[in-house]
């Protein structure tokens, strides 16, 4: 049985050309019967022939994942632990901007990237996610907001939840598209983004898609020795060869990279480090975003004073150099990334 939730608008096209040799128009009816109009139920698809109905009926579904928890922070962020249809549990999170709704999404079940900092990595990488299973996180938030009654939906969506986008690529492309689709979701690819830790060949690709999407890069570190403690990609991809995949993607793309920096007291956050990190982007397009760093009960690192943040800032502030520090969102229900799942798949076995 095939999922729709699985198929981007031309696989769904060529799919059914191959199997029922149908017309590619008729994927762009079903795409907007189950998007648009939110019908799930083929029966009900009345612009399509009865015969054609029965034979997507045998062969299709159109199936969601399922809300497993769900936690609601004082600041109105939601976290959802979300079941798949394999038991496996994965978390989304909704925060809410006063420019829109932001989706964060996971792409994969667990990390194997061993990031130090980060509590994702501390269950090991069972499989990828689906198409469906990322979508579905959307789909699932998307529904909350209905229920609320304000007319509202997903306006953003991160791929910055548990997992390494790029080491689901082609699932994280088709994810994208259907959002993006004028028949499906509708969200503008400028606010879409990918966060990856910087799987370097896959920056290359991403650059060659022509998308409009955006792209941020887990850094962290503004020299090879740092970020080789707490990132063991660095042993793989080193910051120089990091760096010209990200000049090789802004002049593909004519757009600007976001830096995600994350300031962890007595490691990264000193002076010296904000002016190794001015000297490594000077001259390239982006935009760095500060953060504070969300302590992970398992491990040991601290999060950096907040004049240390101030500092930090201002010197790159001084610098010229695009520079924001992020708020902090549902830190009373533990949303700092990979927590609650690694709290309730802990505690279930
Ligand atoms: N694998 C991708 C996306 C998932 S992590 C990546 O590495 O970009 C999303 C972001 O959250 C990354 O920048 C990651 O480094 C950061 N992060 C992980 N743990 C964190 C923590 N405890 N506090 C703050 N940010 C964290």
């Amino acid at each position: 049985m095939y999922n729709i939730y699985d198929f981007e608008l031309k696989k769904l096209e060529n799919l059914l050309q191959e199997i029922f040799s149908e017309k590619p128009f008729k994927a762009k009816q079903i795409f907007q019967w189950v998007y648009k109009r939110e019908v799930f139920d083929f029966d009900q698809m009345t612009d399509l022939s009865k015969a054609f109905r029965e034979k997507l009926k045998e062969n299709f579904c159109i199936k969601k994942p399922t809300i497993y928890k769900k936690q609601v922070s004082k600041d109105g962020t939601i976290k959802l632990l979300v079941e798949l249809e394999d038991k496996n549990l994965i978390e989304t999170v909704l925060i809410r901007y006063t420019y829109g709704n932001v989706a964060c999404v996971s792409s994969e079940i667990g990390c194997d990237m061993k990031c130090g900092f980060c509590a994702s990595g501390l269950l090991k990488k069972s499989r990828e996610l689906k198409v469906s299973e990322i979508l579905g996180q959307v789909l699932l938030l998307n529904d909350i907001l209905k229920e609320e009654g304000n007319n509202e939906k997903i306006t953003h969506i991160v791929v910055m939840g548990t997992g390494e986008p790029f080491l689901n690529y082609d699932n994280v492309m088709d994810f994208i598209r259907i959002c993006n689709s004028p028949f499906a979701l509708e969200i503008g690819a400028r606010h879409i983004s990918v966060s990856t830790c910087g799987i370097v060949d896959k920056i290359r690709k991403y650059a060659d898609e022509g998308l409009q999407t955006n792209l941020a890069i887990s850094l962290h570190a503004p020299n090879d020795e740092i970020r080789s403690k707490i990132m063991p990609i660095n042993r793989t991809y080193n910051i120089s060869e990091l760096m010209d995949a990200v000049k090789y993607y802004l002049k593909k793309t004519n757009r600007r990279v976001t830096f995600e920096y994350i300031l962890i007291k007595d490691l990264n956050d000193s002076l010296d480090c904000a002016k190794q990190l001015t000297d490594l982007i000077k001259g390239i397009c982006a935009y760095i975003n500060l953060i504070p760093y969300n302590e992970v009960m398992e491990n040991k690192f601290k999060t950096s004073p907040q004049q240390n943040v101030r500092k930090f800032y201002d010197y790159l502030y001084k610098q010229n150099i695009n520079v924001t520090v992020r708020k902090g969102f549902g830190d009373d229900i533990d949303a700092a990334c990979g927590q609650l799942r690694a709290k309730e798949v802990k505690s279930d076995t």
